[in-house]
Parts: C-alpha cells; structure tokens; sequence
C-alpha cells in the first residue's frame, strides 16, 4: 500500500516512506544546502548565525536543527555559542556537553534500578501491613 503526503517544504504530493515529511527533491536539496554550509563554516569560522544563513541563503531554523543533529562543529573562535543545556558550557555541537550527556546515561540507568527498588519496598510494605499477632500486640501497648 502506498502513503501519499505532501511534502512540508514544497507541498508536492510524494510517497512517503519514513523519517522527515520531505519528498526526494527537497531532500536533496536540503543534503546539497548541509554540505554548503558545512563549506562555508569551515571557510569562514568567524560567521555568526545570521551571516551563514544569508550567505548560503538557508533558513537560520535549519541551521539550527543541523547543529541539535550534531551535524555542524563550531570552533572555539565561532561567535556562535552552543552551550549545553543542562550546565551551560560551551561545546562544539549538539546539545550536551560531554559530561552531562554521560551523567543523563547514568540518570536513566538509575530510574529504571529506583524503579524496581520502589516496587520492591511497595511490595514489602503490603506484606508488613498484612494484619499479624506482632502489630496487633504492638497497638495494645501503645
Ligand atoms: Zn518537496
Ligand atoms: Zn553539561
């Protein structure tokens, strides 16, 4: 069975298969544009945003959306600062640092344990709350 769409950014009918809601034109396009700029970039380090994106006549959006995709490096010098989200340093692409994206790792693997912890001491706690001659006798102490 075919899945005709439109394409998002030309609006021509296509037979979409996966990923972005982009026919094969636009595609390509796009791929043709990534690489200009990636030249650019590299031939002029010191563009800002803005710059790149009226020179290369490609939306700033886009622009964006490669670096998020860690497709574009941006040198130290480059007055376009990424920073990571969730400590603020300064890196190349992307959209964590190094060491936040490791701890983020970390973090998952640690919900999934307190996960199984929690569900461990919920089902204790069902157990210690089974009314039992100890708890009964401690009631009457009280
Ligand atoms: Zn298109
Ligand atoms: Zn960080």
């Amino acid at each position: 069975m075919s899945n005709i769409r439109n394409c998002s950014r030309c609006g021509k009918m296509f037979n979409y298969i996966a990923g972005e809601m982009l026919c094969d034109v636009c595609k390509k396009e796009i791929e043709e544009k990534f690489q200009e700029v990636k030249k650019y970039i590299q031939e002029n380090p010191g563009s800002g945003l803005k710059q790149i994106a009226e020179d290369c006549s490609c939306p700033a959006k886009q622009i964006k959306k490669w670096i998020l995709e860690e497709r574009l490096m941006f040198t130290e010098n480059s007055p376009i600062q990424i920073t990571c989200e969730n400590c603020g340093a300064r890196i190349a692409t992307g959209r964590l640092c190094a060491k936040c994206k490791a701890t983020v790792t970390n973090a998952l693997n640690d919900t999934v344990k307190q996960r199984q912890q929690a569900l461990a001491a919920e089902l204790a706690k069902k157990q210690a709350q089974q009314p039992s001659s100890t708890s009964g006798m401690k009631f009457l102490k009280t």
